[in-house]
């Protein structure tokens, strides 16, 4: 659509406590507020910032807790959409995965697009909550209980203390000793997510404000709604803010591609059966799987199985997920950070994805149409 505006708050509880110019939790209290959704599902603050959960309210006053970006919160949301909240009307906060995951299940039909507002969030990389406490230790000398808030801004991932002090190392340093952004973000090609309703961010924007592309008419009647209900105010984002914004996502991109080559480079298919028989069969890599969503599971049904009482062997259980999720993988990463025998897994599957993108162009959680190998699942999505 093409159509940029910078927003901010009229609360003033929520510009104190929000990222940017706490657009996000003004379009979300407005939506919950007028009725048009009955739950908000984001992410909150628990104990502390390497302690970020999803949360569902339905209470508009709660939203203030919920204000804020968490870095150290990689946790996927897509599947507790098809899982739990199928048929409820709800808005959603989405990093780039969360929308190209969510986009996946819809195309096998578990999650209803008419029925979620998607406030998307730009994104540059989450931490993995573990890494960030050993690298706050080591890099930045602070006990990382002592820490109050974290932000990454121009390529620094910077801490705030109690007493108001603040200490930031380049995430390019951390990178550099095996710390800072976790792997698959690194090599994330997307962004911004404009399968969202709008997508939020700071690139480009004034200070206090947020940048709010807007992607679909949904989202253009959400703004225009809030700004006439006193929710938000707005105004045009310059064609220097645009451009800017525009270099810093195609810098981020080539940044991602280049990690790819990297990252990817080994060719599996060689080592492929002495990798896979490490695996212990514990599903977990299946279980936090934020596409798959299957009723009944493939790697669960009787004929493949040599007895009634065995599971699949290793080889055969990941060539069952291969053939169902490698061409909708959207290289979110959870499930080799699951995995306790350490198996490559989200490396091996993007290196399908993209060579399967590379045959037939599909792009998972981008491309409008349905994966050409898509079959079945329709019926088998959960329920
Ligand atoms: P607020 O009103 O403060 O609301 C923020 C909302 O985000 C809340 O509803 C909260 O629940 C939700 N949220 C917080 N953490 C997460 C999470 N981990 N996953 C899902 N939802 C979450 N913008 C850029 O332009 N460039 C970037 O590189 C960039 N990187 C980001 C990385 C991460 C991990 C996150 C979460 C956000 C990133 N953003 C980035 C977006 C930016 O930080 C702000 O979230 C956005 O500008 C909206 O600001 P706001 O004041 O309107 O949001
Ligand atoms: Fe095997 Fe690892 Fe998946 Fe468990 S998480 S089933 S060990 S690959």
């Amino acid at each position: 659509m093409e159509k940029y505006l910078q927003v901010k708050a009229t609360n003033p509880e929520i510009l104190e406590k929000a990222e940017n110019g706490g657009a996000v939790t003004s379009l979300l209290k407005f939506l919950l507020e007028s009725n048009t959704v009955e739950g908000v599902l984001n992410i909150k603050k628990e104990k502390d910032v390497y302690d970020g959960i999803p949360t569902f309210t339905t209470d508009p006053d709660e939203l203030i807790e919920t204000a804020g970006s968490l870095h150290c919160a990689p946790t996927m949301i897509s599947d507790i959409i098809a899982r739990h909240l199928k048929d409820e009307k709800i808005a959603v906060t989405t990093k780039p995965c969360d929308a190209m995951a969510i986009d996946e299940i819809i195309k096998r039909c578990g999650i209803n697009r008419d029925n979620v507002y998607m406030i998307g969030l730009n994104c540059g990389g989450t931490v993995q909550p573990i890494v960030a406490e050993k690298m706050i230790k080591l890099f930045y000398d602070i006990n990382p209980e002592e820490v109050v808030s974290e932000e990454i801004n121009k390529g620094k991932f910077i801490v705030e203390l109690a007493d108001g002090t603040e200490k930031s190392v380049k995430i390019d340093d951390l990178e550099d000793e095996g710390y800072g952004r976790r792997e698959n973000c690194q090599r994330c090609e997307l962004k911004i997510p404009r399968k969202a309703d709008v997508a939020c961010g700071n690139w480009g924007s004034s200070k206090g404000y947020t940048f709010v592309e807007i992607n679909t008419p949904k989202g253009e009647q959400l703004i225009q709604n809030a700004i006439d209900n006193g929710y938000i105010e707005a105004k045009e984002a310059s064609e220097k803010q645009i451009k800017i914004r525009k270099k810093v996502e195609n810098i981020m991109i080539k940044m991602a591609k280049k990690t790819q080559k990297k990252q990817l480079i080994k060719e599996y298919p060689d080592e492929m059966s002495e990798i896979f028989t490490r695996c212990l069969k514990c599903y977990r890599c299946r279980d936090v799987c934020p596409v798959c969503n299957c009723k009944v599971c493939s790697l669960e049904k009787p004929y493949y199985e040599e007895d009634p009482f065995a599971e699949p062997d290793p080889l055969m259980l990941h060539a069952i997920r291969m053939g169902h999720m490698a061409f909708s993988c959207i290289n979110c990463g959870q499930c080799e950070d699951v995995c306790p025998m350490e198996i490559p897994l989200s490396k091996i599957f993007q290196k399908v994805q993209l060579k399967y993108r590379e045959e037939t162009g599909y792009i998972s959680g981008v491309t409008e149409d349905k994966p050409m190998m898509y079959s079945g699942e329709k019926e088998e999505i959960v329920e």
